[in-house]
């Protein structure tokens, strides 16, 4: 069976970059009707917040990544990770080092002077003597001395490493915590795990993990190294380039699926296909269809996508979303006028609740260009005032057909162009040039308010 992961460290919030080998990870697992499981790495006492893992399974929750089975928090893990150290010493595959803090720091100075790759000197692998007293130890691996560390990576291929290369690392600091390489691979050889899929940051750590691997019996994974996203310009991504807070995209307004299809498109592609529902991603993602080079961010192309979804969701489902950016829309009556004429021209929810409100609230100002250009002189209030009678004398109108033909015969009967009614009428009724249709706003908002919104636009801009 696969069996994958997603494992962030809660320093932070989950950034884009996470959640893009999160979802690899989440696809390759369904796919094959396998596992996909989520594991908290917050060993590192001092830089883990609990605000920022709240943060983290936030952000997964809101875009509906879900995971097999509990939560796992290394932090509960320590026995455990105590377990296998202990297991190493034992067979004497790992061992104390007493090498102070500056003994290492003179040992590296010596060999950078030396034009050396600082590296460990194994003094105390097979130390039998006594201890040097007041030092606390460390506990090293037995790193193999020579051969080659070899793996083959799903994305970047066959990858060999001198095993010169590898020290023997830390696998336990002097307080007894273990270290990062040491307990991921604990953690992904006993939940399982057959396919690790990561950033390219991680490929150096991979060596060294193997070599845990193997002092254990463990069986390796298979590995997939991802490469980075990077801005339009080659560099890494920042802040400046757009959020990178999974959640910020909430906050913008954009969908999970939009978001979701942006990132299965960064670093992994199938033709020239751009939109990918969930059901398309778990039929056709491979990891070993990963782009070998870094893609880069395109911020037009998310805003492309999410206008896309928009636009193809149904109206239940926008209502639903709309009512995280503060509106609830579920008892007007109009509802479904208003959004099937908003959902073709927005490119975010929040834009959407922005426009849907400006079309609901009576207007509290009116755009200055607009008015100087509409209201060029008195007739325009004659025309408005015609038109309030008229309004005020039909019968019910419901749609925006029936505003139409009404507004139709007022043009027809007092021998008038649309241009002359058209934009004082929208500034009237909304305050500024440019939106959806007259008769659809009119149809949402109704007759009566209509007509009120219109009696106070002239009164308005009249005092002007
Ligand atoms: N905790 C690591 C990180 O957040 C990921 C470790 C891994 O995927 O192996 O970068």
């Amino acid at each position: 069976m696969t069996i994958t992961r997603f494992a962030p460290s809660p320093t932070g919030y989950l950034h884009i970059g996470g959640l893009r080998t999160a979802l690899f990870s989440y696809l390759w697992a369904r796919k094959l009707n396998g596992k996909f499981y989520l594991r908290i790495e917050d060993t590192d006492l001092k830089r883990n917040s609990y605000d920022a893992m709240k943060a983290i399974i936030e952000a997964f929750e809101w875009v509906g990544l879900s995971h097999d089975g509990e939560v796992v928090y290394q932090s509960d893990r320590f026995d455990l990770y105590k377990e296998y150290i202990d297991k190493l010493l034992k067979e004497d595959k790992a061992y104390y080092c007493y090498m102070s803090k500056d003994e290492l720091d003179s040992l590296r100075e010596e060999q950078m002077k030396n034009k050396q790759t600082p590296r460990y000197d194994n003094r105390y692998r097979d130390f039998n003597g006594v201890p040097p007293e007041g030092v606390k130890p460390v506990i090293r691996i037995k790193a193999p001395l020579q051969g080659i560390i070899n793996f083959n990576d799903g994305v970047k291929g066959d990858i060999s490493v001198n095993a010169s290369e590898v020290d023997d690392f830390i696998i336990a600091r002097s307080d007894g915590v273990p270290t990062y390489n040491f307990v991921v691979t604990i953690d992904d050889a006993l939940m399982g795990i057959t396919d690790v899929i990561r950033g390219d940051d991680h490929l150096s750590n991979t060596p060294k993990q193997i070599v845990v691997y193997e002092a254990l019996n463990f069986k390796i994974p298979k590995f997939h190294h991802v490469p980075m996203i990077l801005n339009p310009q080659g560099k890494k991504l920042s802040k400046r380039d757009g959020a990178t807070d999974v959640m910020e995209y909430k906050k913008m307004g954009y969908m999970p699926q939009s978001l979701l299809n942006f990132l299965v498109r960064l670093g992994w592609s199938y033709g020239d296909q751009e939109i990918f529902s969930l059901k398309e991603m778990l039929e056709l993602f491979n990891p070993n269809d990963i782009n070998k080079s870094a893609s880069a961010y395109n911020a037009e192309k998310l805003s492309w996508l999410n206008s896309h979804y928009i636009k193809n969701s149904t109206n239940e489902k926008l209502l639903k979303d709309l009512e995280m950016y503060e509106l609830n829309l579920a008892s007007h009556d109009k509802k479904e006028i208003l959004l099937d004429s908003l959902k073709d021209r927005v490119k975010t929810l929040d834009e959407l609740s922005q426009m849907s409100k400006g079309i609901l609230h009576i207007p509290e100002s009116y755009d200055d260009k607009g008015v100087k250009k509409a209201f060029k002189n008195d007739e325009t209030y004659e025309i408005l005032n015609k038109f309030i009678s008229i309004l005020e004398s039909a019968g019910e109108l419901h749609l925006p057909s029936d505003f139409e033909e009404l507004f139709n015969k007022f043009l027809e009967d007092n021998e008038l162009k649309f241009g002359k009614v058209g934009l004082p009428l929208r500034i009237s009724l909304t305050g500024i040039t440019s939106g959806i249709s007259i008769m659809d706003i009119m149809a949402i908002i109704g007759k009566n308010e209509s007509v009120n919104r219109i009696k106070k636009a002239i009164e308005v801009i009249k005092s002007r």
